[in-house]
């Protein structure tokens, strides 16, 4: 039996219900902020991932999925939304007016060889969003609200850890006094972290194995850093949260894993500590890929870990296919009645099922129980000569006759 690769996992019964649901309900959502939606390959050029994600960070030093195609070029499975957006909206000058915000939505797939376990696959499913064109500290508050009303209204509560990172100079004067605080007693932090003293010392700070460490809890603080204009900047931000009645809390350990981020950052964070998500400003990542000078801000969240989360909550049986009508057939003459029928059924937003089995009466009736069909028609040939038909209501198990020319405005008036 060829089995499915480690770390990828089928969408099955109720747990594809369940996608479809939020999927339909984040495009409702984003409609309301006025956000389109925006499609991308599922494989970019590599060094795509190298210039917007970083060198340094872990996903492109351990956890990218490579390939050499026909040609010899190197691709790669995005491991992330944000590049491959970025590379289209400059490919395709999407940033045309200057004035208007450029607000785009994603759903996909992403992928990172990272060890499978529960919460981290290698193929897994972000939502994402991202704002161009605005530098307003207003919209980033904006942003992590889409994110926070998001999952609150899918039934789940976050915390919105957030933080500043301050600006380029900003985080080179800060890494250079947290390398010399850290670098005497390294051999005390983890085997990773003393790799990221060199590669990527901000990420120390938000290592999990390191995380209650004396060292790490008396390292320097980024906010002693700041410029003015970053203080400003976060203290509107969380003015403007405060408006928009969003539970957040600086957390100074909130360093984010991509290269790209500029000032503030976040994570959504559930009532078991899981992180739902993130995002951040990101005001450099279009000129670096070659683009204009165009601020940005965005966050992805996990949907696996969404699903995870409500799955406990959610009643399935909801979720479940419930028809309205089961349409009952033995003869071939009503067998062909009923496809006809519940064609013209289904066409006027009836949700219909059909004996496409040829199943027995008694089976038929089980099948329509199991489906929860709120009215089962009972097809019988001597009633379709006189232009009949019966409707059986499964909750009051009344049974009417009603003329076939009149059953669809009968049914839309009772389902
Ligand atoms: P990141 O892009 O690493 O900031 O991740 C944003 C969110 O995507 C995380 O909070 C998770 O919900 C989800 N995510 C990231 N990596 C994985 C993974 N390997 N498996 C499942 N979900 C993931």
């Amino acid at each position: 039996m060829i089995t499915k690769p480690k770390g990828t996992y089928d969408l099955l019964t109720t747990d594809a219900k369940l996608y479809t649901y939020i999927c339909h309900m984040i495009e409702d959502f984003m409609n309301n902020y006025n956000y389109e939606y925006i499609r991308t390959p599922i494989f970019e050029a590599t060094e795509l991932f190298h210039r917007s994600v970083g060198e340094n960070t872990d996903i492109v030093t351990k956890e990218t999925y490579d390939f050499l195609d026909r040609g010899n070029r190197s691709n790669t499975l995005r491991p992330e939304g944000t590049a491959g957006i970025v590379r289209s909206l400059i490919e395709n000058k999407l940033y045309g007016n200057k004035n208007e915000c450029i607000k785009l939505f994603y759903t996909g797939t992403m992928y990172r060889y990272e060890r499978p376990q529960s919460g981290r696959n290698r193929e897994f499913t972000q939502f994402g969003i991202e704002a161009f064109n605005s530098n307003d500290p207003l919209i980033d508050a904006e942003v992590i609200s889409i994110g926070y009303y998001l999952l609150e209204s899918l039934g789940i509560e976050v915390n919105v850890a957030i933080n500043s990172l301050g600006d380029a100079e900003t985080r080179k004067r800060y890494t250079k006094a947290l390398v010399e605080y850290i670098k005497p007693q390294i051999e005390n932090l983890c085997p990773d972290c003393q790799n990221r003293l060199k590669t990527n010392p901000l990420r120390i700070l938000d290592c999990k194995a390191d995380a209650d460490n004396i060292i790490i809890k008396n390292a320097p603080k980024i906010s002693d850093y700041l410029s003015e204009a970053s203080i400003n900047r976060f203290r509107k931000i969380k003015a403007y949260l405060g408006l928009l009645d969003v539970d957040y809390e600086v957390n100074e350990k909130i360093v984010r894993g991509l290269d790209y981020y500029d000032e503030n950052v976040w994570e959504y964070v559930d009532e078991n500590g899981v992180v739902l998500g993130g995002g951040g400003r990101y005001n450099h990542l279009v000129e670096n890929l070659g683009g204009p000078n165009i601020p940005a801000v965005g966050f992805a969240i996990g949907l696996e870990r969404v699903m995870n989360n409500i799955k406990q909550d959610i009643d399935v049986e909801l979720l479940k296919n419930n028809v309205d009508v089961y349409i009952m057939s033995i003869s071939e003459e009503e067998k062909m009645y009923a496809l006809r029928f519940a064609q013209n059924l289904r066409l006027n937003n009836i949700m219909t099922e059909i004996n496409s089995a040829a199943l027995s009466l008694k089976s038929q009736f089980k099948v329509a129980d199991s489906l929860k069909a709120k009215f089962i028609i009972m097809l019988n040939e001597n009633d379709l000569q006189k232009g009949i038909i019966k409707v059986k209501d499964t909750a009051t198990k009344e049974i009417v006759t009603l003329d076939e020319k009149e059953i669809v405005d009968w049914l839309l008036g009772n389902i």
